[in-house]
């Protein structure tokens, strides 16, 4: 059968997706979900491209962050609360570097399908089908666990649901009051190291003072404490992601509201593909990731047919490059060239986390604070050179104490790694490795 419309990716290949058993359930699934309500609305979605277009000339940058995969069972307010809130202090630490607004996305609310590089694994000589993120199975080592079960769709949206009433409160409040600027310390204890944090922090005290003392309105003070936060997500997931789709009542456009912006992973990107056919049609900022796979023919046809043909359509397409410290160089000047001689307008963020993943000596999947931090300061340092604009970062992070990635401040060790470590999927900066690396890329904005 053709399908016609925002339906049009059933006929293409699905890459990285469940194939459920039942299909009475999965039906009745998904005419459950298209009843229910979306999550975020088209004039939010026209405001976060806004603000992305203004990241593609340089006059804003993007913060984007949050788990690599999302749960069910670690879930709770306090989750969402330390995120939000190490996010918007990340935001503060780079709008002092980068001297314009900073766009806050969470990879959040709905960040739940993985897509993996095996479509088993194998324990104790016992092999399953691979976990797939807890909105498609179980992460439990058993065979009723891993069975795909469309169910996990309306937990995932319900869940999604209380995430976002929860930003949306926290984004009205004072959470990240930039007066609490010196409470903002998260373990960073280490006196000698945390002499660039207190600069800053001075410094962005200073500010607010000499503000207020210049006769800052309470009101205007007020505005200063609510923040424009989005929420984002691989969109993986099509059955869900069609079911959350609705029409824009005005001009009878697709928008997806299971999230403001949705990215297409690097598995998942290929340009005839059921995922590349889904984004194409919703009005939403897309993101696409880039890796070292991405041949420079790829994207020129993932360009046209993600903005539609429309180059000039700046905040539609973000490009997240993604190759790995020391690789930065080798790949993405070509992919500039690609688009620069397109002239597309597109954002370009860098996502220094999945090029820089390896196995521990003590075999936990790791990330070294250090090679996330310099394929940082290589991205920054190719646009430089090449006259683009390095539009923002995106990182895997959390506001707990986790103990997923080595390095920083306070040293997280090879052997520390099984202390705290909580991931669902990939490792994690944890609150203070998030804080330390705005300060970072702070100080690179600043060079
Ligand atoms: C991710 O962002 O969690 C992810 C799987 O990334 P990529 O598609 O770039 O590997
Ligand atoms: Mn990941």
């Amino acid at each position: 059968m053709q399908h016609s419309g925002i339906s049009s990716w059933r006929d293409r290949e699905r890459i990285q997706m469940p194939v459920y058993t039942d299909n009475d359930a999965l039906n009745a699934v998904e005419t459950q979900l298209r009843a229910m309500p979306p999550l975020v609305f088209a004039d939010e979605a026209r405001r976060l491209k806004r603000d992305m277009a203004a990241v593609s000339r340089g006059e804003a940058f993007l913060l984007q962050g949050g788990d690599c995969a999302e749960s069910f069972e670690q879930f709770g307010a306090d989750m969402v609360r330390d995120t939000f809130k190490v996010l918007l202090q990340m935001a503060m630490v780079l709008t002092y570097g980068a001297k314009v607004p900073v766009v806050k996305v969470g990879r959040i609310a709905g960040q739940f399908a993985k897509p993996r590089s095996a479509p088993t694994e194998t324990s104790n000589g016992v092999e399953l089908p691979s976990y797939r993120g807890d909105i498609i199975n179980g992460f439990d080592f058993d065979e009723d666990s891993r069975i795909p079960d469309p169910e996990r769709m309306i937990e995932g949206y319900t869940q999604a649901a209380a995430t976002m009433n929860m930003l949306r409160g926290m984004a009205k409040g004072g959470l990240a009051d930039i007066n609490k600027v010196h409470e903002w310390t998260l373990g960073f204890t280490a006196e000698d190291k945390a002499a660039d944090y207190r600069d800053i922090a001075n410094a962005l005290q200073d500010t607010m003072d000499f503000i207020r003392a210049a006769g800052l309105s309470p009101a205007k003070a007020e505005e200063l404490a609510s923040v424009d936060f989005y929420t984002s997500h691989e969109g993986l997931l099509l059955e869900y992601e069609e079911s959350l789709t609705r029409r824009d009542p005005v001009t009878g456009e697709y928008v997806a509201g299971s999230g403001h912006l949705i990215w297409i992973g690097d598995r998942t990107r290929q340009p005839d593909g059921a995922h590349v056919e889904f984004c194409r049609q919703i009005i939403n900022p897309i993101g696409l990731k880039c890796g070292p796979t991405t041949t420079a023919e790829d994207l020129k046809v993932l360009v046209d047919r993600l903005m539609n043909g429309k180059l000039d359509d700046a905040g539609r397409l973000m490009l997240i490059t993604r190759f790995g410290a020391g690789k930065v160089e080798e790949h993405l000047p070509r992919l500039i060239e690609t688009v620069e001689e397109m002239g597309a307008k597109v954002v370009w963020t860098c996502d220094p986390m999945h090029g820089n993943t390896i196995k521990s000596g003590s075999g936990y999947k790791t990330r070294p604070f250090e090679d996330v931090l310099s394929e940082v300061q290589e991205f920054f340092d190719v646009h430089q050179r090449m006259g683009t604009v390095a539009g923002g970062v995106h990182f895997e992070m959390t506001g707990q104490d986790v103990t997923e990635c080595t390095g920083g401040v306070i040293a997280v060790t090879d052997e520390d790694l099984s202390d705290r470590y909580h991931t669902a999927c990939d490792p994690r900066l944890n609150a203070s490795q998030s804080l330390e690396l705005a300060f970072l890329v702070n100080k690179l904005m600043r060079e």
